[in-house]
């Protein structure tokens, strides 16, 4: 029998669910993290037990579509081993968000193990600003996790881009041409004001989806694109490409009314809102009560109850929401 989907006061469906499997991170990208970091200690983390166990109770819930996020997923140790027990728990669809970082030696082996699509950061084609901007990476070794996740046979491959202005903005253009020589599609992210930083002024560095837009219609037309990947980008393709180019506008357009998605922090706190801070543990659910799922399920439902109409994010780059995105799981 078809599973009853979980809905919120507003009445939408939420059958989209992001877990974080760490906090961690190889990178420290300026807009995600500060540059000395504290992570969470391991007895406050989930196991991947707990994390599968989730898995399987929102899919009992109605939930389609898992996506494993961070920090950096692919620093979690088995991860592969996680994707392979959630790969068969039947989802319509399971992606995971990954910097690339160890995707020359991961790829195929997630592939193998049942994920079906990627969505990869990518903030610049420049060796040197891109190490500027993780503040440890090395452009080279994410190109090669691209080129090693192109050939592993994905469903599908996004790159995801968060444009700053005086960063990246003038890489908007190069970005496009590689995305349309990989036949890779694009999302071009407005920072968000998640987490207080020291390194830049968020007020300041904020560059509208409907300035990358500009930027883009100077060498391609851009056709807006009917299809709804159940995520918070607005999609356009350019008519001589197969290439999606997605825009998430948390501040410039607001995607809130078609919310259908909830996220699960690593130490197990069910977020109900990206920009909110409302919250119920679900570890403590999943301790006290190891083997009542029934418990769990009906803590999840009640929960939705919890979900916040909208955010509101500031433009001025005031911080709102004092958790980090590698907290959030982006
Ligand atoms: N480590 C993985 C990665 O780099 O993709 C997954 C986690 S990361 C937090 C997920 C996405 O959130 C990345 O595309 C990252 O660029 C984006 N992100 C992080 N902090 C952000 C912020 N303050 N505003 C907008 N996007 C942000």
């Amino acid at each position: 029998m078809p599973q009853a989907k979980l809905t919120d006061r507003f009445g939408r469906t939420i059958d989209y669910v992001r877990l974080s499997v760490t906090d961690r991170c190889d990178f420290r990208c300026v807009y995600c993290m500060a540059e000395d970091m504290t992570f969470l200690p391991r007895q406050q983390v989930l196991t991947l037990e707990e994390i599968a166990r989730l898995a399987q109770t929102f899919i009992s819930l109605g939930t389609e579509k898992i996506r494993l996020t961070g920090g950096e997923p692919l620093v979690r140790n088995d991860i592969v081993d996680l994707v392979r027990e959630i790969g068969t728990m039947g989802l319509r669809d399971f992606a995971m968000t990954t910097n690339g970082n160890q995707l020359a030696r991961l790829a195929q082996p997630l592939r193998q193990a049942g994920l079906k699509r990627l969505n990869i950061s990518l903030d610049s084609l420049d060796p040197e600003r891109f190490h500027a901007i993780t503040r440890t990476g090395q452009l080279e070794q994410v190109l090669d996790g691209i080129d090693a996740a192109r050939e592993a046979g994905f469903d599908g491959i996004k790159l995801n881009v968060v444009v700053m202005k005086g960063r990246n903005e003038d890489e908007v253009p190069a970005l496009i041409e590689f995305a349309r020589r990989k036949r890779l599609d694009i999302s071009f992210i407005e920072e968000m004001p998640l987490g207080h930083i020291t390194e830049h002024h968020r007020g300041e560095s904020l560059f509208t989806s409907d300035q990358v837009r500009n930027l883009i219609r100077q060498h391609h037309e851009l056709v807006p694109a009917m299809a709804d990947s159940g995520g918070p980008a607005r999609y356009y393709r350019m008519p001589d490409s197969p290439v999606r180019v997605g825009f998430i506008s948390p501040h410039s357009h607001n995607f809130c009314a078609t919310c259908n998605r909830v996220r699960v922090t690593v130490e197990g706190r069910l977020l109900l809102c990206l920009g909110n801070e409302h919250s119920v543990d679900l570890r403590r659910v999943l301790r006290g009560y190891p083997e009542n799922d029934s418990r769990l399920r009906q803590t999840i439902i009640q929960a939705m109850d919890l979900k916040p109409e909208r955010h509101h994010f500031s433009t001025q780059g005031d911080v709102q929401i004092l958790r980090f995105m590698n907290m959030t799981g982006g």
